[in-house]
């Protein structure tokens, strides 16, 4: 009778992000009823790019978004670092076929949008996912066999378990871990995306392109067949307060970035309609479980975007998650070696994510000057060789719960966000 109850209760997803989305497509793969529990009254993303790297095609595939995902992305030739106080190149990275063979699939940049419409749409047509809005978890109670989750205007939802991709503020988490607020990094990012005809003819190069300079980092690539440029910069200036999607003025933006090149300058100067984030992450934390209660995507992991894995980490952990329960019918112990899997893993990117921030993206003078001739030196296959632990075709076949090991020291890795 109990079990009987178990089967036909929802695995409740608070959050419906691209986390919770993705976990819900992976459990329904799997034959479970899912119920999304999403606070915002619309599904949706903000309007910017993301990069995605092969492991996000790995998931795609395994999600059965794979084809339509392709459809939306952009495939970028290289991924190119410049000096921005002397415009020189200081390294580019191609992304061709040796790229793809040896990770078996592209590096891509997308639409945030796209990315969540083609992940929501597969959703809509699933019969075994409900997607219900404006519904906001606030707590959960369990007995062993159930999860209740209590929500916002005083309702109460019970599943047979409750997957937590609340992202950074997450409310799961508060119970679950209860380690208090993230931590402001003191970077403030502003985000902006253009018409591709707004962006400086000479700099509409169809790769990830990311000017270093200090205490700041400007990032462009195009989007959306080309339509649009998405433009990412970055500025440490000790910010205090978190801050997430405040409109502010072309003028505040300028402002971090007066000692720049010209070049690097006029990418900001085309910017319109800027918005403010400040960033936050977390220390890596061992422990994400609470019997039948785990977290997932930012709510496990938050994490700096310097690394340009955020969104890749939590459809992996969907991938996952989704395996270990469709493995067992003792839920805590799939939950538990779910989280086991992919603990490191996450870990290694939090961490990672702030160094390369600290020693790639941001340092000055003689600091830079090292940069500059460590990556002078690197060939792609080092390159490739150093971050094959993370897009490595390994990762998917394990689940997504090996490939720590690592090729060389683990904080030569460079990405771009
Ligand atoms: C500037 C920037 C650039 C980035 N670039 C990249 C990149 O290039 N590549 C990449 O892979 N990642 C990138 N990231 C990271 C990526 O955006 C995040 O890691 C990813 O979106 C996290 O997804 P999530 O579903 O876990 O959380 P979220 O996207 O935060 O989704 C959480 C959802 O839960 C809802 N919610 C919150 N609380 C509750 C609640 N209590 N009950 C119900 N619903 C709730 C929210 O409304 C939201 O819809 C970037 C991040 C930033 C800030």
């Amino acid at each position: 009778m109990e079990e009987t109850m178990t089967q036909t209760l929802p695995i409740i997803v608070a959050g419906g992000g691209i986390g919770g989305i993705s976990t819900a497509l992976g459990l329904a793969r799997q034959g479970f009823k899912v119920l999304v529990l999403e606070k915002a009254p619309v599904l949706g993303e903000i309007g910017a790019g993301i990069q995605l790297g092969p492991n996000a095609f790995h998931c795609f595939d395994w999600l059965g978004v794979g084809d339509t995902a392709r459809a939306m992305a952009v495939y970028i030739d290289s991924l190119r670092l410049m000096d921005a106080l002397s415009a020189e190149e200081i390294m580019r990275i191609p992304l061709d076929d040796a790229f793809r063979q040896r990770f078996r699939n592209p590096y891509a940049v997308i639409h945030r949008g796209d990315l969540h419409g083609v992940l929501l749409k597969a959703a809509r047509e699933n019969p075994l996912i409900e997607l219900r809005t404006g519904l906001e978890v606030i707590d959960y109670e369990q007995d062993g066999k159930s999860v209740t989750a209590a929500l916002a205007d005083g309702s109460k939802v019970v599943g047979s378990a409750l997957i937590g991709a609340d992202g950074l503020w997450s409310n799961i988490r508060m119970k679950v871990v209860g380690d208090g607020q993230p931590r402001v990094s003191g970077h403030t990012t502003y985000r902006s995306v253009i018409p591709t005809e707004l962006m400086p003819e000479d700099l509409r190069w169809n790769a990830a392109t990311l000017w270093a300079g200090p205490k700041c980092h400007i990032v462009h690539y195009p989007l959306s067949g080309w339509k649009a440029f998405n433009l990412v910069v970055t500025y440490h200036n000790n910010a205090s307060e978190p801050v997430a999607g405040k409109s502010v003025t072309a003028e505040e933006v300028k402002r971090g970035f007066e000692h720049v090149h010209p070049m690097a300058r006029k990418i900001i100067d085309n910017g319109r309609d800027w918005k403010l984030w400040v960033l936050c992450d977390r220390e890596p934390i061992s422990n994400w479980q609470d019997g039948r209660v785990v977290l997932l995507g930012d709510a496990a992991h938050p994490m700096l975007q310097y690394f340009a894995q955020g969104a890749c980490m939590a459809m992996e952990d969907a991938v996952c998650i989704s395996n270990e329960l469709a493995t067992t019918t003792d839920i805590e112990k799939a939950l538990a070696i779910y989280q086991s899997k992919r603990v490191l893993r996450t870990a290694r990117v939090q961490l990672q994510s702030r160094w390369i921030g600290e020693n790639i993206y941001h340092p000055a003078d003689g600091h830079a000057a090292l940069r500059n001739s460590i990556m002078r030196s690197r060939t792609p296959e080092g390159w490739y060789d150093s971050v094959d632990w993370l897009y490595g075709g390994s990762g998917i076949d394990g689940a997504f719960g090996a490939s720590t090991a690592s090729h060389g020291t683990w904080q030569t890795d460079l990405e771009f966000a």
